[in-house]
């Protein structure tokens, strides 16, 4: 190699190994009797499927038309004619992309726009765009965790906070679940022993499999006697709960105690991109620190375009807030009448708990012939034996897609013996 090293094994060894390559994990990958061989031969295989037709609650997979009760558009948005004109006319006026980061020749007023309205909506002082909720989260723990601080981070967090924790500086603490008792035993013994250290404490605001809100006003609390900054990542709440859509803390009216907030607009704004909000300082040092925001392109026209159009509309109808929290507390009574667990779900995210990952893929592929798309959840994103259908509803929903998606579930629950008749909880 460049090095003049020999490929095989140290000099030493002298079983003289075949070359290791960085492919072999490749090959490990596909190897027989592997999951992914073993479900793409049994033909279970449900990621990466193609969606032919999109119309928001209708979809069109393999020529099949399907209730789409797997998708994060919560609004109902996506397909909303304001929404697309908005989309539209941006193009038209901005052209397709902006070629280049915020920080050069990325930044269109559109982005001053939106985040002026954002940091408003979300009644905080300042707001920074990146362009995707997962550049937010990991951009902004990278430029705010240096080292000698102190990342508290709840083990269910999603993929870019653990993202972020990699590439940040600091050091992170993990602490289970929800479980603030456990992170008050970390909160005392770094206080303790690192009297120095700057403390974050980053937790979801609303868990992303299980649907359930972090216990926002216990983390308030303990972040004030630690002298810690709280951070949320709501995506799957800013556009869904709290007063008027404003997510998680606003639930509990405790918007003030937090020190930063994030989101998506992936999910009820219909789009593509992210937000962080907070104090005007803290986020003009965000935006000239954070990698993922100075050297990444900008969220392009018709994408910010968009965001604000749903933000209008969030505004304007409230009715869409309503319609959803009332769709969630029906299809949460709906499958726990027919016998499933449906966990401890609080929003429009309802996971339908089905056992072991092979199970689990063909209950996936019998509901799609049942003509409902919904996600098959397994591990490591949720605990061994705990593979789940991820539900997840919209505000344009019709209570006939919603009676579909139930007698769908019931139907395949039934055969797969998850429930048993009588709405009882199924032997498997
Ligand atoms: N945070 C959570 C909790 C999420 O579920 C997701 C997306 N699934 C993200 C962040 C990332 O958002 P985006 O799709 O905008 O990258």
């Amino acid at each position: 190699d460049l090095l003049g090293q020999q490929p095989t094994g140290s000099p030493s060894d002298p079983t003289d190994r075949p070359a290791a390559s960085i492919f072999d994990k490749v090959e490990r990958f596909f190897e027989p009797g592997g999951d992914y061989q073993k479900v793409n031969e049994a033909d279970l295989y449900p990621y990466f499927r193609a969606i032919e037709v999109s119309e928001g609650s209708r979809a069109v997979m393999n020529g099949r038309e399907v209730i789409m009760a797997g998708s994060n558009n919560y609004l109902g948005l996506t397909n909303d004619p304001r929404v697309r004109e908005a989309a539209k006319a941006a193009v038209d006026k901005y052209g397709t992309g902006c070629t280049g980061s915020r920080f050069l020749n990325g930044t269109l007023d559109l982005h001053l726009e939106l985040e002026e309205r954002l940091a408003r909506f979300m009644r905080k002082e300042a707001c920074v765009l990146f362009s995707t909720g997962y550049m937010t989260n990991q951009g902004l723990l990278q430029s705010l965790a240096g080292r000698g601080d102190v990342i508290f981070s709840d083990k269910d967090n999603h993929a870019c906070i653990l993202a972020g924790q990699q590439v940040s500086a600091a050091e992170t603490v993990r602490y289970r679940h929800n479980d603030v008792e456990h992170l008050r035993t970390f909160l005392e013994r770094i206080s303790n022993e690192r009297p120095d250290a700057g403390k974050l404490i980053a937790t979801d605001g609303v868990f992303s499999m299980s649907g359930t809100i972090a216990r926002v006003p216990e983390l308030v609390g303990l972040a004030q006697e630690f002298g810690a900054a709280l951070f949320l990542d709501d995506a799957h709440a800013v556009g869904v709960i709290g007063d008027g859509g404003r997510g998680s803390a606003s639930v509990f009216g405790l918007e003030d105690e937090v020190a930063l907030t994030t989101g998506t607009f992936s999910k009820s704004f219909s789009s593509l991109g992210g937000f962080a909000v907070g104090d005007e300082t803290v986020i003009e040092y965000v935006r000239h620190t954070a990698s993922t925001h100075m050297f990444s392109a900008s969220m392009p026209p018709s994408a910010v375009a968009t965001v604000l159009a749903c933000l209008d509309i969030l505004e304007t109808e409230p009715e869409r807030l309503e319609r959803l929290a009332e769709i969630s507390d029906t299809m949460r009574d709906g499958f726990r009448s027919l016998g499933f667990d449906v966990w401890a779900s609080q929003t429009p995210i309802i996971p339908v708990v089905i056992g072991e990952m092979y199970r689990c893929f063909a209950f996936w592929k019998d509901l799609l012939e049942a003509g409902v798309f919904a996600n098959a959840v397994v591990p490591p994103a949720v605990p061994q034996g705990q593979s789940l259908m991820r539900t997840s509803y919209m505000a344009t929903h019709t209570d006939e897609e919603l009676d579909r998606v139930l007698s769908a579930f019931e139907t395949v629950g039934l055969q797969h013996g998850i429930i048993a008749p009588g709405g009882k909880p199924g032997p498997a």
